[in-house]
């Protein structure tokens, strides 16, 4: 996989730009440089959402995060609403959310405000997009290049937020620096792209091969989108009709259908896919237990199944035995992303490969987030941009 990001790995001579110490006590900037006017001074503190528990996420003045060694501090421009934020906001989550109040939203794209001690590949002012975790490196599941199962990995919260903190590990490993012609909200589109091209290349399908998805939320509709582009042809399945509408328009699917598992696959299969095989690929992006087990019954002999949509915690899906032995049905449930699907993801979205621009259908100052929230769980919003500026 060829990979190509921008993530400036040394200052090029010459180039230097004044770099802003911080200070540990956070009360002002120390200029290294004399007389040269610093980039801007860092506020004591900052507007943030503050997740409490679910259904309960309030904006309010917080420290803006002290500083460490290898760190970044990048002023947001702007964050994404994610289904998974909707998922953490009405039930919580297991991973994402540990401490309360916990700083919320993991999608965004802003420009360095400060750099910590040591960092050589960033400078102030520099426009970048984080990932929202990176693995170590070391462990057993990183040697075997599974690094989304980390043991330490550690997930990034708190894009909705006037500045974020990038922790070193993800300063080093996962970070960005955009191209001038890329604006900041296509940007932060990496990490769910990230999610949706992991998604869809562990199919291993070709072009002209079939492939379901279900599911029209953000993640589906990159799915599809993603599908298309690397010339696959895609039949999605939703339940809201601004979403149907954009998988087609948006994603290119030649087919949406509503998701309904009262229809027998047998009939979907035999309409819609060449001698009602059956689907080569399906992946399933709404995470529930009857929409996995749906999703097995599309794919045809042989076929590759994903489960993509992660289920409440303490779910259990019961599966017919007989198609997946002597069908050979292949059958995975991919989580996460790893450092190479983001950087190929950077990749997509600066080469304007993908221009996710279309999924954006709000845009919403950070006080108004939890409104935001609500808008994609009552359907009206696919993916609403909360500016912070
Ligand atoms: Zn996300
Ligand atoms: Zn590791």
């Amino acid at each position: 996989m060829m990979i190509a990001g921008y993530r400036r790995t040394q200052n090029t001579p010459g180039e230097n730009k004044p770099q802003p110490e911080y200070d540990t006590q956070m009360s002002h900037l120390i200029d290294t440089f004399g007389d040269t006017p610093l980039p801007h001074r860092l506020p004591a503190t900052m507007q943030a959402a503050q997740f409490y528990a679910p259904g309960d996420v309030r904006i309010e003045t917080v420290p803006v995060p002290p500083m460490g060694p290898g760190e970044l501090l990048v002023k947001m421009n702007t964050a994404l609403t994610c289904g998974t934020d909707l998922k953490c906001y009405r039930r919580g989550h297991p991973v994402l959310l540990k401490n309360f109040p916990s700083p919320f939203g993991h999608e965004g794209a802003g420009e360095v405000a400060a750099i910590g001690g040591g960092v050589t590949a960033f400078a102030v002012g520099d426009r970048v997009v984080a990932a929202n975790s990176a693995p170590c490196g070391t462990c057993f599941y990183c040697e075997k290049h599974q690094e989304n199962l980390c043991k330490s990995l550690d997930l990034l919260n708190g894009t909705y937020a006037e500045y974020l903190l990038v922790p070193e590990r993800i300063a080093t490993k996962n970070t960005y620096q955009l191209p001038a012609h890329t604006p900041l909200e296509i940007a932060a589109f990496a990490e769910p792209l990230a999610d949706a091209l992991r998604g869809v290349m562990a199919l291993n399908l070709h072009p002209g091969d079939t492939l379901a998805v279900l599911g029209t939320g953000p993640i589906g509709q990159l799915m599809i989108k993603a599908a298309t582009v690397l010339g696959i042809s895609v039949v999605a399945f939703g339940r809201s009709e601004l979403k149907n509408r954009m998988a087609q328009d948006f994603g290119g699917a030649t087919t949406v259908l509503s998701l309904d598992i009262t229809v027998s696959p047998e009939s979907i299969k035999a309409r819609y896919t060449p001698q009602g095989r059956g689907f080569d690929g399906v992946l399933e992006a709404v995470g529930t237990p009857e929409t996995w087990a749906y999703a097995m019954q599309l794919a045809r002999k042989g076929g590759v199944v994903n489960w993509f949509g992660g289920c409440p915690g303490d779910s259990t899906v019961t599966l017919p035995t007989r198609p997946i032995h002597y069908d050979e049905i292949r059958l995975m449930s991919l989580f996460h992303h790893t450092p190479a699907y983001f950087a190929l993801a950077v990749e997509w979205l600066t080469t304007g490969k993908i221009d996710p621009t279309p999924l954006i259908t709000q845009h919403l100052p950070l006080e108004r987030v939890v409104e935001g929230l609500e808008a994609m769980a009552n359907g009206t919003a696919i993916k609403v941009a909360i500016e912070v500026k």
